[in-house]
């Protein structure tokens, strides 16, 4: 890492209000990452986003944007990782949590293991299934602090898919861009039945540090498990696809 990406890291958590996450060790960190992301994602398809300035923005600091939500010493779970977001950036600035990260793509959960080894981060694990699945395992299910997804379905498919992993007392923090509001009149009635209080909604614009590039839109949502979900979910992919909870 040279003195100017550490200047441009400083300057973009500045503008989108992370700034507590713009130390030097982090930096160095979030460097590596994003060095290997590119390097890998030359052959194999983790992100369309290919230029450092673009996964800085849109992948880096919206991952840390929802860094502040999560309460210290927290067991996080991320469902449908991808290419490590939120989990890589939310390991590397938080090493008081611990991720596990989660995806039906065998070589993505690969890929995010191996970069945490790479970077030394020894609060990342790795879990290879389908969401649906996995959450009926009594050693997974209600077993975490908070659950987040970012990118992976619409809201109502994604509460029955994440409430489940979700702990009595904890939370599902839901990462969104664009227009939110159709997706929460959605899931109004779903996220009750399964065992949760209607979403919290903070809305935020993520700002590039690039001249001319405009505002994004986000929307982190974040619902309190009040209740344990009911046995029955979630259910088979299909059914969720087909009939989503209302
Ligand atoms: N969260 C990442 C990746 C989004 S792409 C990011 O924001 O960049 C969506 C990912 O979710 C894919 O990698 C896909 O394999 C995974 N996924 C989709 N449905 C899933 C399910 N039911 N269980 C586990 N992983 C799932």
């Amino acid at each position: 890492m040279n003195s100017e990406f550490l200047s441009k890291l400083e300057h973009l958590f500045y503008i989108n209000d992370i700034s507590q996450y713009a130390t030097h060790e982090i930096a160095e960190k979030l460097h590596a990452m994003l060095v290997r992301l590119q390097e890998v994602n030359s052959y194999m398809n983790l992100t369309a986003i290919r230029e450092e300035d673009g996964i800085l923005v849109k992948h880096i600091a919206d991952s840390l944007k929802i860094a502040p939500f999560i309460p210290k010493n927290a067991k996080i779970l991320d469902v449908g990782c991808g290419g490590g977001f939120p989990s890589l950036p939310l390991a590397i600035a938080r090493p008081d949590i611990s991720v596990t990260s989660l995806d039906s793509t065998e070589k993505k959960v690969n890929y995010v293991g191996e970069t945490a080894k790479l970077l030394g981060l020894s609060n990342l694990t790795t879990l290879c299934g389908r969401a649906e699945d996995l959450a009926h395992d009594p050693a997974l299910r209600e077993r975490f602090d908070t659950v987040t997804a970012r990118a992976v379905a619409s809201l109502p498919v994604l509460c029955e898919l994440c409430l489940p992993f979700v702990a009595c007392g904890g939370q599902f923090v839901a990462m969104k861009s664009g227009e939110v509001q159709e997706e929460l009149a959605a899931s109004a009635g779903g996220i009750k039945r399964l065992g949760a209080s209607p979403f919290e909604i903070h809305a935020f614009s993520l700002v590039s540090h690039e001249n001319g590039i405009a505002p994004e839109g986000r929307t982190i949502l974040v619902a309190k498990k009040t209740a344990h979900t009911p046995s029955a979910y979630p259910r088979a992919y299909a059914k969720i696809k087909k009939a989503p909870l209302k």
